[in-house]
């Protein structure tokens, strides 16, 4: 008996035709033999107006209240489909977060699941019903309904499954599967057939938005085998696996980019011991999380120049930060530079391979585009350009490192 929790995101149940197909998919694998857990989005725009409604009334509403009417999308499609299903003739029964349950912290808008007892609903299971769970929303400490932030279906899908012990858990969406550079730039694209979490997770935080990065954490973390594919089309996605699984490793697996960067540089900051933390310390305390970073000595020679990316959302709140303590860090300018983009070559064959970084700076360098910050994990080179070569960068990469599709 194989054990699979699927998960239908937005635009799989955007309406009733759609709601209705997704049952036929679901029969099919009922019919097949399978036991089958569901989680379900909202229908798609379906968040969006609620989150509107309640910033009409209050834009500093109370966290509590504002769960309380954005779970509720999510509880009305898991009812549909299970109404669906059953006018198909399929045992099926809908079961909201608390009565699972899936418990969270008190983080209401963005809380973190805790724990999911699955005991109950694998009893559900194995007596051959359907089990429909409404993603995003849990239960907090308190007993009062939270739900997960944005995009957080994934994240209940992928919870939900390594606390059934699934045998794979399948995220149905609206692309066919990860794709070696975003399609819509790159032409020669194609989708990959496997690749491996830790792939993944760099592949979602550097702007690949296919899957929430928290749910990649938790299937790393728990080992849970994902397919990420389409409920438009009956082709195969891709397979998102622990390492030992990916036989042939190809050295890089995909180029992403991300243009929610902004740079920032400190005109020569004095040059001594501890500087580095009187800058970021105050930076982490004012929850500005802080990515690329260079040191340079300035021309003079007598201080450094330091400068680094945060995420567009938090430039203000960086600069804000760095000119209240202006006085204690003693820099002479503070300058931030919004037209950037970071650019990530991706592959954990980069381990036993030498020279990627040298191959990318060296594709660069003919295109002509200046890399003015440089980073790199065992898995990944990340370099920041001027946002105006991204289209021209990811393309030439992506010919050099031969992912072009024939
Ligand atoms: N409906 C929620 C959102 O739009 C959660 C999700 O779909 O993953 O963010
Ligand atoms: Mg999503």
């Amino acid at each position: 008996m194989t054990r699979l929790v699927l998960k239908f995101g937005g635009t799989s149940v955007g309406d009733i035709e759609r709601i209705k197909a997704v049952a036929l998919r679901v029969k099919s694998e009922v019919d097949a033999g399978n036991e089958i857990a569901i989680v379900v989005s909202a229908m798609s725009g379906v968040t969006n107006r609620l989150i509107g409604y309640v910033n009409e009334i209050a834009p500093l509403y109370d966290a509590r209240e504002y769960d309380i009417v954005v779970s509720s999308g999510e509880q009305i499609t898991s009812g549909l489909l299970t109404i669906a299903l059953q006018e198909l003739g399929i045992p099926a029964r809908s079961w909201q977060g608390w009565q699972i349950p899936v418990y969270t912290d008190d983080a209401h808008g963005k809380a973190r699941i805790r724990s999911i007892s699955g005991e109950e609903v694998i009893k559900s299971l194995q007596a051959g019903t359907v089990v429909v769970v409404p993603g995003f929303q849990g239960v907090g400490p308190d007993g009062s309904v939270s739900t997960l932030g944005r995009g957080g279906s994934d994240t209940s899908a992928v919870a939900l499954a390594a606390a059934l012990d699934a045998d794979r858990c399948d995220i149905y969406t609206d692309v066919e599967g990860i794709y070696t550079a975003d399609p819509r730039i790159v032409a020669k694209a194609h989708k990959l057939e496997k690749i491996t979490h830790e792939e993944m997770l760099e592949m979602a935080s550097v702007g690949a938005k296919v899957l929430q990065t928290r749910a990649v954490e938790i299937a790393m973390k728990h080992g849970v085998r994902l397919q990420v594919l389409s409920s438009f089309t009956n082709k195969p996605g891709t397979l998102v696996v622990d390492e030992d699984e990916v036989v042939e490793q190809e050295f890089v697996s995909g180029i992403a980019y991300s243009r929610d960067e902004a740079k920032i540089t400190l005109v020569k900051v004095s040059d001594r011991p501890g500087v580095a933390a009187r800058i970021f310390g105050p930076l982490a305390d004012a929850s500005v999380n802080v990515d690329m970073i260079v040191q340079n000595v300035s021309d003079d020679g007598k201080a450094t120049d330091l400068t680094f990316t945060v995420t567009r959302s938090d430039l203000e709140r960086a600069i804000e930060t760095l000119n209240q303590n202006k006085n204690d860090l003693g820099y002479e300018d503070l300058r931030s530079d919004l037209n950037v983009v970071k650019i990530s070559v991706i592959g954990v064959g980069m381990r036993s391979h030498a020279g990627v970084a040298q191959r990318m700076f060296k594709c660069l360098g003919d295109e002509g585009v200046n890399v003015q910050v440089i980073s790199t994990s065992e898995i990944k080179v990340s370099v920041l350009i001027a946002e105006e070569f991204t289209e021209r960068a990811v393309r030439a990469l992506h010919t050099v490192y031969g992912l072009d599709a024939e």
